[in-house]
């Protein structure tokens, strides 16, 4: 059953890329393995997916360690600056840095190990209160200032969409992201890459490649509803 859902969202996004015009090679897929068993992982990983996301510090940790040393693992939810320090060895990238605050912190664990940390700044695009990520009007400075640091470096930038019931109407969010991500390149800031765009989830994934997303997060799709129970 997983190996179906796999086998379709990988479709779909075939689908997507090629309705775009994009190379199917440029787009990763993250499975977001959250409240799912290591059992679940694992025969995703067996299938060939080596990007993994998990969205709190304590359950990416504790898969960490009984999963393949070769999954990259990927932060996606809210961190806590006090938290950093477990898993910044242990992330491929980190996708929401919501703050300079916290990527002070990331910088300073980063230097203490001698690592440089991969990261993108979350943005809010469209304003949610219930939401992280720095708004748009804010977006140049906190990438100006995050860049300056030591031990990080900024390789895009990445969106949590409102919960949609047509995946439409989030399209103009994700035009409005690969903007953003043209506008910082043309400002040529050091130390700033912007290879990256994180958004896409179950419900808008294909729509989010269409716009141009390089990595999409997808969790009910392949994994079947959380219970969290
Ligand atoms: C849970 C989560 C996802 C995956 O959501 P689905 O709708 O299950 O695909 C993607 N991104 C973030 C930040 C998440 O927390």
């Amino acid at each position: 059953m997983l190996k179906d859902n796999l086998l379709s969202v990988k479709e779909n996004i075939e689908d997507a890329a090629k309705k775009a015009g994009r190379d199917v090679n440029d787009i990763t897929l993250i499975a977001v393995s959250k409240t799912k068993p290591v059992e679940m992982i694992k025969e995703i990983y067996d299938l060939g997916v080596r990007d993994f996301g998990e969205n709190k510090v304590q359950e990416l940790v504790a898969k960490y360690d009984l999963l393949p040393d070769d999954i990259k693992w990927h932060l996606i939810g809210h961190l806590q600056t006090n938290k950093v320090k477990y898993i910044i060895d242990k992330v491929y990238m980190i996708h929401s840095v919501d703050s300079v605050k916290l990527a002070k912190e990331i910088s300073k664990e980063a230097v203490k190990r001698g690592i440089t940390v991969n990261i993108l700044i979350e943005v809010n695009v469209a304003g949610e209160e219930s939401k992280y990520g720095v708004s748009p009007d804010e977006l140049t400075e906190t990438v100006k200032e995050v860049a300056a640091l030591p031990g990080i470096c900024i390789r895009g930038l990445m969106t949590v969409a409102p919960y949609v019931v047509d995946s439409e109407e989030n399209r103009t969010i994700f035009v409005k992201m690969k903007q953003f991500v043209v506008d910082i390149i043309q400002k040529n800031i050091n130390n700033v890459y912007m290879d990256c765009l994180s958004m896409g989830m179950s419900g808008d994934y294909t729509v989010a490649v269409e716009e141009g997303a390089t990595y999409i997060r997808v969790g009910t799709s392949i994994f079947g509803e959380r219970n969290y129970k």
